[in-house]
């Protein structure tokens, strides 16, 4: 049997997991990033977490047939030079040549892949996408992130920019998105996204309920309290969620159209909303894209939201060695 270890860099956690060639998680560690102390107190993190995983392993066979060591990471990646140019939220993070780094420390080689990515590959490998063959991820955060996997495999495309899916057009005259072009979907339908058209729609609806839940401070909004809001009937809540429904559908009526997946899985803080979501944005994309795209399409929310980023990195390294 063969292992990998995978681990997700995210702003907050560190998620570190061990597991077999068949998709069992053997050892897992969660540990904080504690981005702000810097580059080398979060490189010394990572190690630890790696550390961790491999500690309680006994059987020495175990660790000899580790494969190598993924690592999901935010930011600009070269997968191919093993090189993190700069994560968000660690400060003083400058081309570190992470590969090469604990290739040296810990005798395997290591593999680079995006966190939206990589999130994608564990959902398709044990999550909501098991037993597809071509699925589209949406993680649904801050910002809007994709990963597209077609036959299995992460699609990177010419220099590995694929799968910025947040950043499909919707309006030519839309508000800004942080990419600085006008109208993507993330500016519509990602937390930042959503929470600017409550506050805007709040300004013609004081009574609201979400004006209550915030203690009357509009900077406490967040999806959480709008779906808060929706499930005691609040109507502005609720047609912040349809909208956004509305908008997610006209992106994957997109996707649908263009790769026609089996499945299309939304993953990240935003899933709680799920039953708000699902009915205005199967109506759009039923409406929108062609019959025979969506056939067979499953829209599911991610199974395994804690760990799909380690997951998949692992699944990196089995893939990008065997
Ligand atoms: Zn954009």
């Amino acid at each position: 049997m063969k292992y990998a270890i995978g681990v997700d860099l995210g702003g907050t956690n560190i998620v570190t997991i061990l597991m077999n060639e068949k998709g069992k998680i053997i050892a897992r560690n969660k540990r904080t990033t504690e981005g702000w102390k810097g580059k080398n107190h979060v490189l010394k993190r990572m190690a630890e977490g790696i550390e961790t995983v491999l500690e309680n392993q006994r059987d020495k066979e175990t660790k000899r047939q580790i494969v190598g060591i993924g690592i999901g990471t935010p930011g600009l990646v070269d997968f191919d030079k093993g090189i993190v140019y700069e994560a968000p939220n660690i400060p003083n993070w400058d081309n570190v040549h992470i590969s090469r780094i604990y290739r040296k420390k810990f005798g395997i080689p290591v593999f680079l892949e995006n966190d939206a990515n990589s999130a994608a590959l564990g959902e398709w490998w044990i999550g909501a996408g098991k037993g597809t063959r071509h699925m589209i991820c949406l993680t649904l955060g801050t910002g809007i992130g994709g990963g597209i996997i077609i036959d299995g495999k992460v699609y990177h495309g010419a220099n590995g920019y694929a799968g910025e899916l947040g950043h499909i057009f919707l309006s030519f005259d839309g508000p800004k998105c942080g990419c600085g072009n006008p109208g993507c979907m993330e500016a519509y339908a990602s937390a930042i996204g959503i929470i600017r058209r409550t506050k805007e729609l709040l300004k013609k609806n004081k009574g609201s309920l979400i004006y209550k839940l915030v203690e009357g401070n509009l900077r406490k909004i967040t999806p959480a309290i709008i779906t808060q809001a929706a499930h005691k009937g609040d109507k502005l809540a609720i047609k912040i969620w349809k909208d956004t429904g509305y908008y997610l559908g006209c992106g994957i009526a997109s996707y649908a159209n263009i790769f026609n997946p089996e499945i299309v899985v939304l993953t990240g803080g935003m899933t709680g909303a799920c039953s708000l979501l699902f009915k205005p944005m199967w109506k759009t994309v039923r409406k929108r894209a062609f019959k025979g795209a969506i056939k067979n399409l499953k829209i599911l929310p991610g199974k395994i939201p804690d760990d799909a980023g380690a997951v998949g990195a692992a699944k990196t390294a089995f893939q990008r060695t065997m």
